[in-house]
């Protein structure tokens, strides 16, 4: 008997080729996607309109199966944080944060991360593995089908997804570009491309693929406005430093769904924090900009954790910093805090579950910065929603 196939690693196109080697047609693995990921039904017996025939092949053959959930914390606020099972003791983390006029969900990609970003607990971890598409898009299933269950909908709960959980999305390409399909469908969760973000520390020929194959909305993570303080905060950007990772910024625009891209900036106290580095940045956004490159900036107040050695920014220096930045004519927000009471912190999310009081005391120990944003001091109206 082999190991049964499970339907949450295909995109459709993925399903109907598997499905043809069963001698099913196109149109009933488009039912059979319905079934698992518009109506959340992993059980075969209970699609009620699928041919007998297939449910008889699908048995044994083929399951759904999301990772498992190892725990679930609500926020006063209705921040949901999940952490889920993905086996050899790792555990990844996705956040659901509900917000008036759309549900967000932060995903996961990996278990650790291999770029080691000096200020992301994540990093610090290591890489463990990538995550598997079934383990990308079991994230979302689940959360979507336990927060209509949740919330005793039948409409759709979460309107957008991001790549900000674990790990680094673009150095688990093949796995993601199904998971993203998925996310996409019509016949899956049927998400608009500029509802699906894509965010990276900027591996830059992934980023000139993801502009062929599926050019959702894009965040970078940049951090520094030179390449010496960039490297020594990000460790990629000696491979691909800060001219040309803009300079693929600026070719994803002819592809993007949105007319610019979302540079997220990780507000450092003393490290890149400075009117001196506003400055910097200034005038490296004048001369991409030049080249057409059009850029929203989201600063992220430091979630500490005790490895790092850094600190967060003052309030006051981070308005400051939004203020010269909107001034010049780059339009700013600055990320509010969200779930705090459940430590539900996007980009530095649990580790291995090795020791799963060990992960339990690190995760309480977390402060929550999520993914609401405020504009800064001097933003225009129009930047009140970065993150699409
Ligand atoms: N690897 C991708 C996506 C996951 S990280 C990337 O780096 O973009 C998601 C976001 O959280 C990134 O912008 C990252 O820089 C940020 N982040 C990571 N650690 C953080 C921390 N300790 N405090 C605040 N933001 C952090
Ligand atoms: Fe990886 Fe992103 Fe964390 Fe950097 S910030 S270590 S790329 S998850």
């Amino acid at each position: 008997m082999t190991t049964p196939v499970n339907l949450l690693d295909f995109d459709l196109e993925g399903l109907a080729a598997w499905c043809d080697t069963l001698g099913e047609k196109r149109f009933r693995a488009a039912q059979l996607f319905r079934w698992i990921h518009q109506r959340g039904v992993a059980d075969f017996g209970q699609m009620s309109d699928l041919a007998k025939s297939l449910q008889g092949k699908l048995q044994g053959r083929a399951l759904v199966a999301a990772p498992a959930v190892i725990s679930q914390h609500e926020s006063k606020d209705g921040t949901i944080k999940w952490l889920f099972d993905v086996g050899g003791g790792n555990a990844v983390e996705a956040v659901y944060i509900p917000e008036d006029d759309r549900g967000t969900l932060c995903v996961s990609s990996q278990a650790g991360c291999a770029v080691a970003c000096r200020f992301c607990s994540t990093g610090h971890q290591g890489f463990s593995r990538n995550l598997s598409t079934a383990e990308i898009v079991g994230q979302l299933w689940f959360a979507e089908h336990f927060l209509r269950r949740h919330l005793k909908t039948d409409q759709r709960v979460i309107s957008n997804v991001v790549m900000m959980g674990m790990g680094e999305p673009l150095q688990n390409y093949d796995r993601l570009l199904p998971a993203l399909r998925t996310m996409l469908d019509d016949h899956g969760y049927g998400l608009s491309r500029r509802r699906v973000t894509v965010s990276t520390s900027g591996v830059v020929p992934m980023i000139e693929r993801l502009a062929r194959d599926c050019p959702v909305a894009l965040a970078v993570s940049l951090h520094a406005p030179t390449d010496a303080l960039r490297e020594h905060l990000v460790p990629l950007n000696r491979k691909y430093p800060i001219d040309e990772l803009l300079r693929t910024c600026t070719a994803y625009l002819a592809h993007a769904p949105r007319d610019f891209i979302t540079f997220e900036y990780c507000m450092l106290d003393g490290v890149n924090d400075s009117a001196e580095h506003a400055q910097a940045l200034i005038e490296l956004m004048r001369r991409h900009g030049a080249d057409g490159l059009r850029a929203k900036f989201n600063l992220i107040p430091f979630n500490p954790f005790p490895q790092s050695g850094l600190t967060r920014s003052p309030m006051a220096r981070v308005q400051a910093f939004g203020k010269l930045l909107n001034d010049a004519g780059i339009v700013t927000t600055i990320r509010k805090t969200r779930g705090d009471d459940i430590d539900a912190a996007c980009g530095q999310l649990a580790g291995d579950v090795q020791d799963r009081t060990r992960v339990g005391t690190r995760i309480a120990r977390q402060r929550a910065v999520v993914l609401h944003q405020v504009p800064a001091p001097g933003a225009a109206k129009a930047a009140r929603k970065m993150v699409p």
